[in-house]
């Protein structure tokens, strides 16, 4: 068994100072394949004070240099691909192929961001256009310091890409937790920075929990700014602790999407698009499409087409061939899922599939794919994040009414609009509250298009030339206007 009980600081893997230990646990087997340790405030000091003396080194070099490191990144888990897409799976349980669209998605961050750091050179000391005469003004892109960056398990080494992309392209230090559900391919990273050569100190990574590092870290004054992906609650704790010291934030937090199938739409081809949205990764997706609004007209076949996927999904080893769905990735997310099922059965809900439906795998945190239709709009199953593999559907009688019961959520991460008539589908998703929109399409997550939430779902956004200036602070230098303009 692994012992993951040292944390990266420095370039140098060093005994963490905490002395509490987790259990790693594949969610498949619900062996325990690991054991990390749950971190304490001392590594964060250490980890803080590493990334700080790094600081002057690294920002003072240009984009096109720190860019070499981050194709350097991108060849490493490019070479490690297979490997990786195996210990994700075994970490997470999904399915292989789906720890395979992990990999490519990483890879393309870090290569993207290489084009960025490169990018930013050319930005710096643009001049701005003047009104006033006799003055000139430039503008530079400074980064931001010393950053945190804090993320889940759904997705391991994309949502930690998502942040150290960008903030190494932008010239901050890092200091890394990700989640110790999935510290496993986490790891990679730390072997990446030594193998490219990166400077020491500009990447730390720690191994822990909230308690042990996620606070610790969140609240230090050393940290300039703190980039967190999870849960609400959490999000929340993150910015009350950045507060202290006026220190900046971006959130990546919960949301409750929803998938419109108009009257126009092939209800077979809508089906495929519904199933991806919400079963991919057992649906334990920040962007799932969780609430489907089906026009009346097509309700019928629509659900008698899910109905028919959902019984062909096949759940089982995520790194066997053939495997459509794995585990959830802990016992303790099954049973926060289970809990809005009871909740289902108390409000009588009106079950299509569920898991009376199917024989589940003998072993693993499995959970049969769900699916509701007519929930009513005070459900808590309607209007809460499940994060899993549970569908709620509704009917709709006009376009009207499928806009304003899109919107009608806390969230707005993302939407999926399904018709016939593709400008029509445009029309609509111009209409809607969300960050991401897709038409007639799977979600396409692309790395120069931005990620992130309105209302409730996060503060920022990631990916694109957003996701860089999340990590970057604006400056102008302004005075008479001298010889070289
Ligand atoms: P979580 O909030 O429980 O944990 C997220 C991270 O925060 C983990 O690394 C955890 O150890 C750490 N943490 C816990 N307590 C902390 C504290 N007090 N201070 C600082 N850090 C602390 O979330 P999770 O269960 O790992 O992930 C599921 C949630 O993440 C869902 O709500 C999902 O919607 C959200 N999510 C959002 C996106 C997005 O892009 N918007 C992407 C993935 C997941």
């Amino acid at each position: 068994m692994q012992r993951l009980d040292q944390q990266f600081i420095d370039n140098q893997w060093v005994r963490s100072q905490g002395e509490r230990r987790l259990s790693v646990i594949n969610p498949y087997s619900e062996e325990t394949i690991a054991e990390v340790t749950a971190g304490d405030a001392a590594d964060v000091e250490a980890a803080v004070a590493a990334a700080r003396r790094a600081l002057p080194v690294w920002r003072a070099m240009s984009g096109a240099e720190r860019a070499g490191y981050l194709d350097g990144f991108a060849d490493v888990l490019t070479r490690r691909r297979d490997e990786l897409m195996r210990l994700s799976s075994t970490n997470n349980g999904k399915v292989l192929a789906e720890a395979g669209i992990d990999l490519d998605d990483a890879i393309a961050c870090y290569r993207y961001y290489a084009g960025q750091a490169r990018a930013l050179d050319a930005r710096q000391g643009q001049p701005v256009d003047l009104e006033m005469e006799g003055v000139e003004a430039r503008c530079y892109h400074d980064p931001v310091g010393v950053v945190g960056l804090i993320t889940p398990w759904n997705f391991p080494l994309v949502t930690s890409a998502w942040k150290l992309a960008p903030a190494l392209a932008a010239g901050c230090t890092v200091v890394l937790k990700p989640s110790e559900v999935t510290p496993l391919p986490e790891q990679v990273l730390a072997e990446m920075a030594l193998e490219v050569g990166l400077p020491a100190g500009v990447f730390n990574l720690l191994f822990g929990d909230g308690e042990g590092i996620g606070a610790p870290l969140s609240a230090h004054p050393g940290v300039d700014k703190v980039s967190f992906t999870g849960s609400n609650r959490v999000g929340e704790a993150v910015m009350h602790a950045a507060a202290e010291g006026s220190r900046g934030v971006s959130l990546e937090l919960g949301g409750k999407s929803p998938i419109l199938v108009m009257e126009d739409a092939d209800p077979e081809q809508a089906a495929d698009w519904v199933m991806a949205g919400i079963y991919f990764n057992a649906g334990q997706i920040c962007s799932a499409t969780s609430r489907l609004l089906v026009h009346k007209a097509v309700a019928a076949p629509l659900y008698a087409a899910l109905a028919e996927r959902i019984d062909a999904l096949t759940l089982g080893d995520p790194l066997a061939e053939g495997t459509d769905m794995g585990p959830l990735t802990s016992a303790r997310q099954r049973e926060a899922v289970r809990h809005y099922l009871r909740i289902a059965d108390q409000e009588r809900l009106d079950v299509v599939r569920d898991d009376r439906h199917r024989q589940l795998p003998g072993h693993g945190y499995f959970l049969a794919p769900t699916l509701y239709r007519d929930v009513p709009l005070e459900s808590r199953l309607w209007r809460e994040e499940i994060f899993g593999p549970v569908l709620c559907g509704r009917s709709i009688s006009s376009e009207q009414e499928a806009i304003e019961l899109a919107n009608d959520s806390d969230f707005g991460l993302a939407a999926t609009v399904v018709s016939g008539d593709a400008e029509r589908a445009k029309r609509i998703g111009r209409q809607l509250q969300a960050g991401s929109i897709w038409f007639n399409s799977e979600q396409l997550v692309l790395p120069e298009t931005g990620w992130g939430g309105f209302k409730r779902s996060g503060i920022g956004r990631e990916l694109g030339p957003w996701g860089l200036s999340a990590y970057l602070e604006v400056k102008h230098i302004v005075g008479p206007e001298t010889a070289e303009g």
